[in-house]
């Protein structure tokens, strides 16, 4: 019992001293969400799944408003060369992207005709998707590239066949109400689990000659100019090669 006492004591004078030494700097509100993380890729509690195997309710066709017509089979999706690109029914602002993807096992056409598909934020700004095994081409059009725009930082492919993966960060551009930009896209991606792009600016619209920004744009595989000022979907191409996608979810950070 006297233990006891004396350790109640003791903690109560640590917790004393404590609070009389307690740094101006500590911070206790607001108190972060708590959610459920897990292991293994799977999406975390607070996340938005775009696809889990089953179907692809969450997405559309691109170029109108059909029913996205890719390929569904045994929890994978694949494009379906001559469908068109496919983005998400949902328009998103700064987010967290898990996405996993597999070029065909066999091995067709070589440099940019290798497995090329591509993550479009925004709908405009191309994250490189490409089979970049032992396939050389210009390297800021490699895996992981942003396209035209940035190399990675490392070759991070697997062979063709196997699953790989993009955790993304992105920071979605900001514009004033003059339509002037404030702030422009930034970019953070790992793949298969290492840091290829580091916070990287993302320059403009891919495929413009020289990258621009501006609230009109005409997002990937849509022929429509439209106000992109502000939330827009997520598009993935179909270049016309065969590439599966998995397991994509996305938490939004406001
Ligand atoms: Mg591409």
């Amino acid at each position: 019992m006297r233990k006891l006492i004396s350790s109640i004591t003791l903690t109560g004078l640590t917790m004393s001293l404590l609070a009389q030494f307690a740094n101006a700097a500590e911070v206790y509100a607001p108190v972060p969400d708590k959610i459920k993380g897990v292991m293994n890729n799977a999406a975390p509690s607070d996340a938005i799944v775009l696809f889990d195997g089953s179907d692809l309710d969450a997405w559309q066709s691109a170029g109108n408003d059909e029913a996205a017509a890719w390929t569904i089979e045994d929890g994978v999706v694949t494009v379906n060369n001559g469908a068109g690109s496919i983005k998400t029914r949902q328009a998103f602002d700064n987010f967290q992207l898990h996405i996993e993807w597999s070029p065909t096992a066999t091995i067709k056409g070589e440099g940019q005709s290798r497995g090329n598909s591509g993550i479009f934020l925004n709908s405009i700004f191309e994250l490189q998707v490409l089979d970049s095994w032992e396939n050389p081409t210009y390297v800021n059009g490699q895996a992981g590239s942003v396209y035209l725009q940035h190399a990675p930082l490392v070759n991070v492919s697997r062979p063709p066949g196997a699953w790989q993966s993009y955790d993304i960060i992105f920071k979605a551009p900001v514009y004033a109400a003059s339509g002037e930009l404030e702030s422009p896209a930034y970019l953070t991606v790992f793949h298969n689990g290492v840091l290829i792009l580091n916070n990287v600016k993302i320059l403009g619209a891919t495929y413009t000659e020289e990258p621009e920004y501006s609230t009109r744009c005409t997002p990937y595989g849509q022929t429509r100019e439209q106000d992109c000022s502000g939330p827009m979907p997520l598009t993935l191409q179909d270049h016309g090669q065969l590439v599966s996608f998995r397991n994509i979810w996305l938490r939004e950070l406001h």
